[in-house]
């Protein structure tokens, strides 16, 4: 498959009160063609700040982006000057927020909004504008006569999608989507992800989707990135991540979410919190958590092992080399 982004080695910080915080270390990922990548984990983890490095959109200061590439189109984004990078948010990478309100204006019609975009980025008269912005808003499950509503006049899950709707109006060649149906109730959840899913089939538009909720995840994507205390500690297959979560966090994460198929439901958070960011555990950062904690997690930092196909794990327990010497030491954990 084709790549059509790379992200590599993305470093992002920030700066709080004289203090430097590590928001983002050293990850690496892409994203092919058609695929979609769930970016999972708690608040605080660094999901929306690797979005926003990826469209160069970090305030700085406080924030500083400071090492990586992120390989888009044959350019490096990040070495890219501000002009270019307008023309590539918006019209080849556009965003999805959690709260829709965020992308509508109150004062014009949600038609008009839409109209806008196309107009802006393609060289169209402004009635094949607004005639294209009807058929946008069918194809995400609305009426094209309601275009001429204000947003207000739209319940928040139609809000969404109209949100969906805008970022698709200019053909994105990437769509990065953070928590887009955290704000919504349930029923109107799995409507805007069945919307998401069957427009990723019918456009082949590849999406990053930032979220918390693994049963999003099971429903939308290809590849799975799961974050702790800003780095990728765990990349996979959606299959492999399902089907054989490795790390301690990972099996955490399932641990904690209801299952129907379990006989028991008993449901065991994670212990303890994420670090503060300003306080970064040495080693394994997940150590003070882990229930598999060993004496070697507390000083090295675990490496990238790969597992099998892409599955990959930071993790000491799958490092041959700490568990030959634990065994040959006869270490208790
Ligand atoms: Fe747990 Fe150690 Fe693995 Fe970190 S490296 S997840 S502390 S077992």
């Amino acid at each position: 498959k084709e790549v059509l982004i790379e992200v590599k080695d993305l470093s992002v910080q920030y700066t709080s009160e004289g203090k430097e915080i590590k928001a983002v270390n050293n990850i690496s990922f892409q994203v092919n063609k058609g695929e979609t990548l769930g970016i999972v984990g708690e608040t605080g983890a660094g999901k929306t700040t690797t979005a926003l490095a990826i469209m160069r959109l970090i305030q700085t200061p406080p924030g500083k982006i400071r090492n990586g590439s992120v390989q888009f189109d044959g350019k490096d984004l990040l070495q890219e000057k501000e002009s270019v990078l307008r023309k590539v948010r918006g019209n080849k990478i556009s965003m999805i927020f959690q709260d829709p309100m965020t992308s509508l204006n109150p004062v014009y019609t949600v038609g008009d909004q839409i109209a806008e975009v196309i107009w802006l980025h393609e060289k169209v008269s402004k009635t094949e504008a607004r005639k294209k912005a009807g058929s946008i808003l069918e194809l995400v499950g609305i009426p094209a006569e309601r275009g001429s509503e204000y947003p207000h006049e739209f319940s928040g899950g139609m809000k969404q999608r109209v949100g969906i709707a805008i970022a698709l109006a200019c053909n994105p060649q990437l769509l990065i989507a953070d928590e887009p149906t955290t704000a919504l109730d349930v029923t109107i959840q799995a409507q805007v992800l069945r919307l998401m899913t069957n427009l990723k089939e019918k456009l082949n538009t590849s999406m990053i989707l930032i979220t918390h909720d693994l049963g999003v995840v099971s429903e939308v994507c290809d590849k799975v990135a799961i974050m702790y205390a800003g780095e990728i500690v765990e990349y996979g297959t959606l299959e492999e991540i399902f089907r054989n979560p490795s790390h301690p966090y990972t099996q955490g994460l399932f641990n904690s979410i209801p299952n129907m198929n379990k006989k028991v439901r008993r449901l065991t958070p994670i212990v303890g919190l994420m670090p503060d960011p300003t306080e970064i555990p040495s080693g394994c950062s997940f150590h003070p958590r882990c229930p598999k904690a060993m004496k070697e997690c507390k000083s090295m930092k675990p490496g990238n092992i790969q597992l099998n196909g892409e599955h990959k794990v930071s993790c000491h327990l799958f490092d041959e080399t700490v568990v030959r010497g634990r065994v040959e030491t006869n270490e208790p954990s």
